[in-house]
């Protein structure tokens, strides 16, 4: 089984989104391992985003993700990293096909309402930022 982090970035947990994003992942079929609730600082926003440092956008994504409460998760399944980037659609929530959580709920690329890791190793990377192996169920 695959693992992958998912957050519901700031838009989303104040747009109401958080029991939509969690209910689309569980009726897919993917099993949730982790969950918890927290405001990023801005060095944890620097860890998670490290590949984008120094890029244009770079200061306006670490001030929005540090903005309010994220929920940060753990999700398991056969092939769980793709089929959550899937389930959430591509970055810009104006080509982000309807149906899919970016396409239906998202703004624009700055507030495009939930993170999932883009591929196996990220996602490792990722879990060990926000969690702890003995936090995984
Ligand atoms: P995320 O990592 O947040 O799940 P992603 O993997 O789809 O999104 P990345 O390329 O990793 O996309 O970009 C990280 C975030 O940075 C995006 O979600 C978006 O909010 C922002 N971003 C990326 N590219 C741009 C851009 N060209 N202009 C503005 N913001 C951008
Ligand atoms: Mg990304």
């Amino acid at each position: 089984m695959e693992r992958t982090f998912v957050m519901v970035k700031p838009d989303g947990v104040q747009r109401g989104l958080i029991a939509e994003i969690i209910g689309r992942l569980e009726k897919k079929g993917y099993k949730l391992i982790g969950l918890k609730m927290l405001t990023l600082t801005p060095e944890t926003a620097a860890l998670h985003y490290a590949e984008h440092a120094g890029k244009p956008f770079y200061p306006g994504l670490i001030s929005f993700i540090t903005s309010g409460p994220v929920v940060a998760m753990v999700w398991e399944g056969k092939n769980a990293v793709k089929g959550v980037r899937t389930l959430m659609g591509i970055t810009n929530p104006t080509e982000a096909i309807p149906g899919s959580i970016r396409g239906d709920y998202g703004i624009d690329m700055g507030r495009n309402v939930v993170h999932g890791s883009d591929s196996p190793v990220s996602a490792q990377r990722e879990i060990a930022i926000y969690f702890k192996e003995e936090e995984l169920v």
